[in-house]
Parts: C-alpha cells; sequence; structure tokens
C-alpha cells in the first residue's frame, strides 16, 4: 500500500514516492531560541516526529534524513539580549537545550541534523551572490532585496490574491522596495547588534545579517540538497515564509523546485484564538512538563488529525491521561522480554498513520486491540497486548516502564525511543502526593508491622496512602502501589 500525504502545494493528498528511497528527505523548519516553546510549537514538532517515524518504518531508519533547524539569529532574540542584558549565545544555548529537552520528553525523536542559522553565514551569503547574478536580487539602502518579479510562481503555495495576503502578513513596506512583497535576504548591523562582514562587490558597507528566509534555503541547500521530499512547518509558514524560500531556492539553484511535497500542521487553538506569543495566550511545553507525563501531553497533541485546529483544555489532558493508564494497566501484565521483539503493528494502525498521519482512526486501532485483549485471555490475549505496545511505540508512546507510569504523578522513567530521547518527566515525583521515596519507605514499614502482626498499624498505612492518592495491591510478590 502506498504511503498518502497531503501536498498543501497541490491541495490533495498524493502518493509519496521519494526521489530516491535510499534517502529519503525532509526539513521542517524549527524554533527561533529566545524563548520556551509552547504547545503550539510543540504541535508541530510532534505531528513531523510522527512522520518521521512513519517514514523511518517505511523505508529503514538510516534511509531518511530530517533535517530541523534552530534560528538563532532574529530580531527577537537580539531583543531578548537587550532586555535581559545576556549575551546572544547564552540565551540561544540556554533555549535550544531547553527546546531539546522538552522534545524529548514529549517523545520526539533527535531530528538527524540541527542546523544552525549562524553555522551557515558562509551559504547565505554564497546565495545571495547566485540570485544577485540572476537578477533576482538588488541592493538598495544598505540592504539587499528579493524582487519577486523574478519569479514566475511566487504565490503558488499560499494561493491567495498577492495583495490580500500582504495585508494578512503586514509584510513590511519601505521605500527602497521595488515591489512591496521584495523581501529581505541581507541588512545591515547596528554596532550593538550581531553583524558578519558584507561582501564590498555588494556595494554596500559595514557589517550586516541575513533575513529569516534565506536562513532555511541555504540550510536545507547545505544539508539536504537544492531538491528536497517533504518540507513542514506550521499552517502561518505558508505565506510569507515558505513562498519565498520557494522563490528563493528556485531561483538560485536555475529553477530546481525546493520540496516535492509540503505539508503543513494547523493551529492549536486556546478558546477561538491561535495559540500565539503575541496574543500572550500561551502555555509552554516546559511548564506542561512539570505537572502532566511527557505522554499524556503527546496523547493530547496527537488526538486531532494533524491538519485540523485543536483546542487545548485541561479536560483533554486529563482525558489523554486517563486513556493512557487504562493502556497501561494492560501492558503492566506483560513484562517486557528484552531478548523477544514486540512483533510488527496491527496494519490497520499502519495504513491509517500511513494515509496522511490519521491520528484518530489509529487511536481508534489502539482502542480496537485493547478491548480484544479485554475480552480474550491466554495466547490471544497475549499477542493483543504484544501488538498494542508495538503500535503504541511506533506512534511513540508506552516508552514508560508501566510501574514507574503508575508511580510516577509526571510519569516515570522513560526509556527513550531510541536511546537518546529520554524523558525529562522521570523524576518519579509527584506534585500533589507523597513521593517514591515516602512511599516505599511507608510500604516497608507496614510490611513490617504486619510480620509483627501489627495489623491495625498496617491498615492505618494503608488508609492514609490511600487517602493521598496512593492505593496498595498486595500480591504474591509483596506489595506493589500506584497513584490513583
Ligand atoms: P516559531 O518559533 O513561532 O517560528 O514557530 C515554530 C513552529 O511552530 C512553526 O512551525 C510554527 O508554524 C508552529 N506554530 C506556532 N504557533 C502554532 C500554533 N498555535 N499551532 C500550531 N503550530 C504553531
Ligand atoms: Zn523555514
Amino acid at each position: 500500500m502506498s504511503l498518502k500525504l497531503y501536498d498543501s502545494m497541490a491541495r490533495e493528498k498524493r502518493d509519496f514516492a521519494p526521489a530516491d528511497p535510499k534517502r529519503v528527505t525532509l526539513y521542517v523548519c524549527g524554533p527561533t531560541v529566545y524563548n520556551y516553546a509552547h504547545i503550539g510549537n510543540a504541535r508541530a514538532a510532534v505531528a513531523f516526529d510522527l512522520l518521521n517515524r512513519v517514514l523511518r518504518r517505511r523505508y529503514g531508519a538510516d534511509c531518511v534524513v530530517y533535517a530541523r533547524n534552530i534560528t538563532d539569529i532574529d530580531d527577537k532574540i537580539i531583543k531578548a539580549a537587550r532586555e535581559t542584558g545576556e549575551p546572544i549565545a547564552r540565551i540561544t544555548e540556554t533555549y535550544a537545550d531547553a527546546y531539546r529537552e522538552d522534545m524529548a520528553a514529549l517523545g520526539v525523536l533527535r531530528p538527524d541534523i540541527e542546523p544552525t542559522a549562524t553555522g551557515h553565514i558562509a551559504d547565505m551569503i554564497a546565495m545571495i551572490d547566485r540570485l544577485l547574478g540572476e537578477g533576482a536580487a538588488y541592493a538598495a539602502e544598505g540592504h539587499v532585496l528579493f524582487s519577486i518579479d523574478a519569479y514566475e510562481a511566487y504565490g503558488q503555495l499560499s494561493g491567495a490574491d498577492r495583495d490580500e495576503m500582504l495585508a494578512g502578513a503586514r509584510v513590511e513596506v519601505a521605500p527602497y522596495k521595488k515591489n512591496p512583497a521584495d523581501f529581505v535576504l541581507w541588512k545591515p548591523s547596528k554596532a550593538d547588534e550581531p553583524g558578519w562582514e558584507t561582501p564590498a562587490r555588494w556595494g554596500l558597507e559595514g557589517p550586516g545579517r541575513p533575513g529569516w528566509h534565506l536562513e532555511c534555503s541555504a540550510m536545507i541547500a547545505r544539508q539536504l540538497g537544492e531538491t528536497i521530499d517533504i518540507h513542514g512547518g506550521g499552517q502561518d509558514l505558508r505565506f510569507p515564509h515558505h513562498e519565498n524560500e520557494i522563490a528563493q531556492s528556485a531561483c538560485a539553484h536555475g529553477g530546481a523546485p525546493l520540496a516535492r511535497y509540503w505539508m503543513h500542521n494547523g493551529f492549536l487553538r486556546m478558546g477561538s484564538d491561535k495559540m500565539s506569543k503575541s496574543l500572550g495566550n500561551i502555555v509552554l511545553a516546559h511548564d506542561l512538563l512539570k505537572r502532566w507525563p511527557g505522554e499524556a501531553v503527546r496523547w493530547a497533541l496527537l488526538s486531532a488529525h494533524y491538519r485540523q485546529p485543536l483546542e487545548w483544555t485541561d479536560d483533554l489532558l486529563t482525558q489523554s491521561r486517563r486513556q493512557l493508564d487504562r493502556f497501561y494497566r494492560l501492558l503492566q501484565e506483560l513484562p517486557e522480554d528484552p531478548s523477544s521483539p514486540d512483533p510488527e503493528p496491527p496494519q490497520s494502525i499502519v495504513l491509517a498513520l500511513e494515509d496522511d498521519l490519521n491520528t484518530p482512526e489509529a487511536f481508534a486501532g489502539l482502542h480496537a486491540l485493547r478491548d480484544i485483549a479485554a475480552q480474550t485471555d491466554g495466547a490471544a490475549r497475549t499477542n493483543a497486548i504484544l501488538r498494542l505496545r508495538a503500535a503504541g511505540r511506533l506512534m511513540g508512546f508506552f516508552n514508560v516502564v508501566p510501574v514507574d507510569w503508575f508511580h510516577g504523578a509526571t510519569g516515570g522513567a522513560t526509556r527513550g525511543a531510541t536511546g537518546r530521547a529520554a524523558g525529562s518527566a522521570a523524576k518519579g515525583d509527584a506534585p500533589d502526593g507523597p513521593s517514591a521515596e515516602e512511599i516505599e519507605a511507608l510500604l516497608a514499614e507496614r510490611a513490617e508491622a504486619r510480620k509483627a502482626k501489627n495489623f491495625a498499624r498496617a491498615d492505618e498505612i494503608r488508609d492514609s496512602l490511600a487517602a493521598r492518592g496512593v492505593v496498595i495491591e498486595d500480591g504474591p510478590d509483596g506489595a506493589a502501589w500506584r497513584r490513583s
């Protein structure tokens, strides 16, 4: 069966066929690192992580190259440095690290390549040279601008009327632009701003720095090639960012298209508004992960199809956690045996995911497997649980040891699907209950009390733990506990 992806350029689902199945290339616009990522940003990272996993399953992990950039030079970063008095490099390093850690906690595999803008300045300068040589760029008042009239197909991705696009996206109007939609490739840097030497051949003076759109085009060309298989990002990036990437890359590369498939995730919303820093209605993934297991947040993020809007509520998280609890209860029955790998996930779930990442249908498949497991026993039950685990793992779930899942209010120790992506939600402590250490100590005291036939004390411990949200289950190997 074919893998089908909705291509935002063609505006339809298309069968996906990579140019080279031995080297499938995926690029996603990553974070601008001057603050923690909000949960809307995380939606993009998680959606494309799922795509990465589906591609890796289909073509082999060694045959997929996934690059997600780090934008570490940008006006917003400069502003943050001015406001906090911190050096730019400290800000970008701090938030790039935080981003990696938070995304790992959400089960997002580390991309194969994480190019930084500042690591590709020479490539950007070379690209500007080519664009100037092609007559697709011009220097004006200290800037180098891309001339959108040089690219006939400009606007094809967003498909909207150009004036409408400009009004909607608040493109900066400047008197030195030949066309109001022309965009900056290089701009002058003031003395207190980071800058690189502007080539004298451009007829400009003083240090300068690249425009945001150029960064991605240069990083893609350097890391993945002139034409890649899939380019992704949030819906808000279609215009002007992706439109500009498309135009400048094609003009710099003799007309070669930048990407063969374009994919965009829908917005995560708070009420009726898109979650965004400028509206101030953000929930940081970093904060959420202190209170919720990473897998519960991931579950919530994948609960709607990636192209649909997703309404973010506390209830969504509570439901997600509850559903995971039910799955983990079943998985707990079958301790993992490292010597026998999981079977293949059921075909129906693979098909759902290969149908443009249809997560609602894939979740329905997980629930159906759980029902089968609940209604059977013996080998049939074991098989259903194993297939359930395999399917969940394909989607980035069930990486916590079940007993830790129930012990840690934040999810317990995460096994990390790649070994590198260990979750930070591994503290095992609970914000609203006794710590794991305290529970273990009380259980030890209870065992002693029972040995001494002091059943009153043993019951007292059980009741006090129950009142604090900890359930004790006595079994042949002693007492186990979980948070209720
Ligand atoms: P930014 O750091 O704003 O450039 O955003 C990083 C990624 O998150 C981009 O792919 C954005 O399109 C995406 N994004 C930002 N806000 C949202 C949102 N509310 N819902 C979904 N994706 C978003
Ligand atoms: Zn980009």
